[in-house]
């Protein structure tokens, strides 16, 4: 016997049965994001190595620790997309998109690729739902952003997520900020894991989000980064509220909401599920202003805000929910006698052509063994054809539930069904 051979750790074959919970979040996103006006962009999965360094910054676990790098057969260092917003901006400026209208408005939805620890919700080949606004710093842009997420979460009838929100300053204000954290956290020095030994040196704002334990309760005692920020970033995240509260959109400011990515600036938001199902995997999504990220990948002076949702854990919190989703099997022919398998095939196609959703049991057999068969596809009716019935050009339209049969003449089946299903 040959030996078998799995699937890699930690990435997931989604089967028909799950796939409907994934194909209804991404036509529900892809229905909404183009009511905002955003367009879907499509970028490879593979990267030059240095996007990911040069944007998501050297110090963080992501490139440090977590990306997928090789080497082609030309030597070049790639990875697979550890994120989707440094493609998607290394795309913007490779097409010179800022030349051809001030504000661009992009999503996408795809897998990205992460060597972590693996946890319920958290893969290593993980799904990701993304935004992006480039060319406009105002507030408005973080808002609607927002309000996106919000109206994708109503819309799939999740309602216990909270939004946070917080502003990581500017270049005007981080740096003063910073030197106060370092101070703070040298006093702690000792008592920090090794991971944040290394951040303190490199980019100490990352250990505000350490998840270990002892770092979180010296974080919780850190400066308060919201008290720092600068007379031009206070007011751009007061503005911020000012809208939310416009939109009537519920939020909690959270001084801690750093996001694990280098460039941030100003404001940040995560929507956080408290559902038992995510473990500590509550964050379902988020994200930032970058303002200073385009330019810093050669391309000209734009702002920008994006978000991205993690489409794993969303569908997990779909799936708890009991609803259900995809359409049901509208008919099973079954065939009484084997004379009768044409007949049986031909009417299943020319149905299928209508636009019915049937079902046809390939193998024949006895005629028991195809009414399980419709029973297990969950068919709502069920039409025998044998010879009695090619004969008269008549048969009965029997509803699986239970119930008297309705005769139907074959040549209107069609439109029958059509009505009975309405009725259904
Ligand atoms: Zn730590
Ligand atoms: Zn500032």
């Amino acid at each position: 016997m040959s030996q078998k051979i799995t699937g890699v750790k930690g990435m997931n074959d989604i089967l028909p049965g799950d796939v409907e919970v994934w194909q209804h979040v991404e036509r529900t996103t892809r229905e909404l994001f183009s009511l905002f006006g955003y367009g879907e962009v499509r970028t490879p999965m593979v990267e030059d190595t240095a996007l990911f360094v040069r944007s998501v910054g050297e110090t963080t676990d992501i490139v440090g620790k977590e990306m997928y790098t090789f080497e082609d057969k030309g030597g070049r260092s790639l990875s697979l997309r550890p994120e989707g917003t440094a493609p998607a901006a290394r795309a913007y400026i490779e097409h010179s998109v800022a030349n051809q209208e001030p504000v661009t408005r992009w999503f996408y939805m795809g897998p990205m690729f992460r060597y972590e620890r693996m946890k319920t919700g958290r893969y290593r080949q993980f799904h990701q739902i993304g935004a992006e606004g480039y060319g406009s710093k105002e507030p408005a842009q973080d808002v609607e952003m927002m309000d996106m997420v919000v109206q994708l979460l109503l819309k799939l009838g999740l309602t216990d997520v909270s939004l946070n929100i917080n502003s990581l300053g500017d270049d005007a204000c981080r740096p003063a900020y910073q030197t106060r954290l370092v101070e703070h956290l040298r006093a702690h020095a000792s008592e920090l894991c090794s991971d944040c030994q290394v951040r303190l040196e490199k980019n100490p704002l990352r250990v505000l989000d350490c998840k270990n334990e002892r770092c979180q309760q010296i974080a919780s005692a850190a400066p308060n980064i919201l008290e720092s920020l600068c007379e031009p970033c206070r007011a751009h995240f007061a503005e911020v509220q000012r809208k939310l509260d416009a939109l009537e959109i519920k939020y909690v400011v959270n001084p801690r909401i750093m996001r694990g990515l280098d460039y941030y600036t100003r404001t940040t938001f995560e929507f956080i599920a408290a559902h038992p199902v995510l473990g500590t995997a509550s964050t379902v999504g988020g994200g930032g202003r970058y303002d200073k990220l385009v330019k810093s990948l050669g391309g000209p002076d734009v702002p920008a805000v994006g978000f991205g949702l993690g489409l794993d854990r969303l569908c997990l919190l779909l799936k708890e929910s009991g609803q259900q989703f995809g359409r049901a099997t509208d008919l099973f022919i079954a065939v009484a006698d084997e004379g009768s398998a044409d007949a049986g095939f031909t009417l299943t196609s020319r149905l299928r052509r209508e636009g019915f959703r049937v079902e046809f049991d390939t193998r024949g057999g006895s005629l028991k063994s195809q009414m399980k068969r419709a029973d297990k596809v969950g068919a709502v009716f069920t039409l025998v054809l044998g010879e009695a019935e090619r004969q008269s050009g008549q048969a009965q339209l029997k509803r699986m539930a239970g119930g008297d049969p309705t005769p139907v003449r074959l040549d209107e089946l069609a439109q029958t069904l059509r009505t009975a299903l309405k009725a259904h």
